[in-house]
């Protein structure tokens, strides 16, 4: 975008699933959007949740139901709209008996049950163990247990799919941009960015701003111009609380999540993933440092190994955690003496108002799951300064990719394995998992494996990685193999080198 100065009618700071989100609603009404990301697309917090489009079984027991209600209601609607990167998951849940009895995790299934209607998923049940088919999974106190319904997500890919929903609709997506500033100008906002790349600056302007910054959220609010903030009135709190994850080679065969309740009260989540992986998660800590450097702790490790330690008979040891990653929660300061784990998942749209300038709107808190609904809420919100905005649409329309007739996932594959008979049938299936309709676009007139280019290793050949670099934002090996893919847990040092060697050779563009 070089030093030309812009003009916009909104302006979303932060490019995680909430920015993105917004950024792609708005342009669809009409609005003619930039989204500014400091890093890349999801490079915070959106990348590093459990990946689980969920109602939230525990947050029942603070009787948040209206959260849960809100986020139950989405599952269907995102398995509609995204069945390449959204699926079905069953959750197995043993009953440990010094921990919730059996009445009240009853009590909580049948709220889950009915607190919102399902027609895809299936309800919940009571099993034996050693009906699930591996009778030394579990240690042997561990005899009945409890299953229940939720969806997985690919956090990452449904973060670069809003993305690419907002650009298809006129939006300009600009990642690693900083704004860095943001003042009032003739009743618009002049905001000035940095390119965090080659430390260009130039200045943009917009009616209105959306402060999606995430853990940053406070920061943007407090920094905004001196000029602006006298007249500010005084912001939400935001309360950081970090997250981590661990994955580890696959510790059962059973297609189902395990959901294993601990003495402290938390619980902690055995995840398929990838194939050949469990990814185990997470912690609560509360974190008052920056958000950008945060990693897991050999504490959090320990506290997540003990966890499960107490379930299975053959757990994970130490030495098998092959990649850990950490998030930040950002959460919005209801009850300063609510502890980590029991503050509230739910949103808060804030708008600060400004002596000669329009109002900020600021999003505080909320999950993957309520993303949506969220963008919603900020329209509505928007409406209120800007009148005559469309109406809501986000519902019933495809995420970029999603384009299958009936949301048939396994249908939309076998088309595509028929139409590209000489490609093998599973890398087919993997690319649709990431790329859905867009397969054909990612594989162009390619109809044979030597026609794919380079490979890299576990099925990433040099046409997909065009294609991230062309299509979808990514600038470096990290985007490439950790958000737009997973591949960096299937390739090794060497081939993981490989990949970044040739983004640097096409200078980070295909
Ligand atoms: C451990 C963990 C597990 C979770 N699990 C789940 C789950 O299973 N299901 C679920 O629904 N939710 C889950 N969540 C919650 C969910 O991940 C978050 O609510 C969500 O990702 C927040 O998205 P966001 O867009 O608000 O923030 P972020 O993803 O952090 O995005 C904010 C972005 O703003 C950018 N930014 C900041 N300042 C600026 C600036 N000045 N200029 C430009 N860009 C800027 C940042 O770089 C960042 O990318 C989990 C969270 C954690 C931490």
């Amino acid at each position: 975008m070089g030093s030309t100065n812009k003009e916009f009618d909104l302006l979303v700071i932060g490019g995680g699933i909430n920015g993105a989100g917004i950024a792609a609603d708005a342009a669809g009404r009409g609005l003619r959007v930039a989204l500014c990301e400091k890093q890349d697309l999801a490079g915070a917090t959106s990348s590093a949740s459990s990946k689980l489009i969920h109602g939230g079984l525990r947050y029942l027991e603070h009787y948040d139901f209206g959260l849960v209600r809100k986020a139950l209601a989405e599952r269907e609607v995102l398995l509609r709209n995204a069945p390449h990167i959204v699926w079905p998951l069953r959750f197995v849940l043993p009953h440990s008996p010094d921990l919730r009895p059996r009445w009240m995790i009853r009590a909580g299934l049948f709220l889950y049950d009915h607190l919102a209607s399902r027609r895809v998923l299936g309800g919940s049940g009571a099993l034996k163990l050693d009906a699930l088919g591996d009778s030394s999974l579990f240690n042997p106190q561990f005899r009945h247990g409890f299953t229940y319904w939720d969806c997985w997500v690919d956090d990452s890919r449904l973060v670069v799919l809003n993305a690419m929903a907002a650009a298809r609709r006129g939006a300009t997506i600009l990642t690693r941009t900083r704004v860095e500033e943001l003042r009032p100008a003739d009743g618009r906002w002049r905001a000035s960015l940095i390119d965090e790349h080659d430390s260009t600056r130039w200045d943009i302007t917009a009616r209105f701003v959306v402060n999606a910054a995430g853990p940053w959220a406070a920061d943007v609010l407090s920094g905004i111009g001196a000029e602006a903030s006298s007249g500010a009135q005084e912001g939400p709190r935001l309360r950081l609380v970090k997250g981590s994850h661990i994955v580890v080679p696959r510790v059962h065969e059973l297609s189902d999540a395990l959901i294993l309740q601990n003495d402290d009260g938390r619980i902690v989540f055995v995840l398929p993933y990838e194939g050949q992986f469990s990814l185990i998660g997470t912690t609560d800590v509360p974190f008052d440092s920056d958000p950008g450097a945060v990693v897991a702790s050999e504490d959090e490790i320990d506290y997540m190994l003990k966890a499960v330690g107490r379930y299975l008979r053959k757990p994970p040891k130490r030495e098998d955690v092959v990649h850990a990653f950490s998030g930040v929660r950002p959460l919005y300061e209801e009850d300063a003496g609510k502890s980590a784990s029991t503050a509230s998942r739910d949103y808060l749209i804030h708008t600060s108002h400004f002596d000669g300038a329009t109002p900020v709107i600021s999003v505080l808190g909320g999950k993957i799951t309520t993303y949506r609904q969220l963008a919603q809420s900020v329209m509505q919100e928007l409406e209120r300064y800007c009148p005559g905005l469309a109406g809501a649409w986000t519902a019933d329309v495809p995420l970029p990719g999603g384009e299958m007739p009936g949301a048939d996932f396994d249908a939309f594959v076998e088309q595509l394995a028929g139409s590209r008979p000489a490609l093998p049938r599973e890398f087919l299936a993997a690319l649709a998992r990431r790329h859905g309709s867009l397969c054909d676009e990612v594989l162009g007139s390619c109809r044979e494996v030597a026609q794919l280019g380079r490979h890299f290793g576990a099925g990433l050949y040099e046409q997909e990685v065009r294609y991230f670099l062309r299509a979808e934002w990514a600038r470096t090996a990290q985007d490439v193999l950790w958000r737009r893919s997973k591949f960096g847990l299937h390739l090794d040092p060497q081939q993981r080198q490989a990949v970044a060697d040739f983004i640097d050779e096409l200078g980070g563009c295909a």
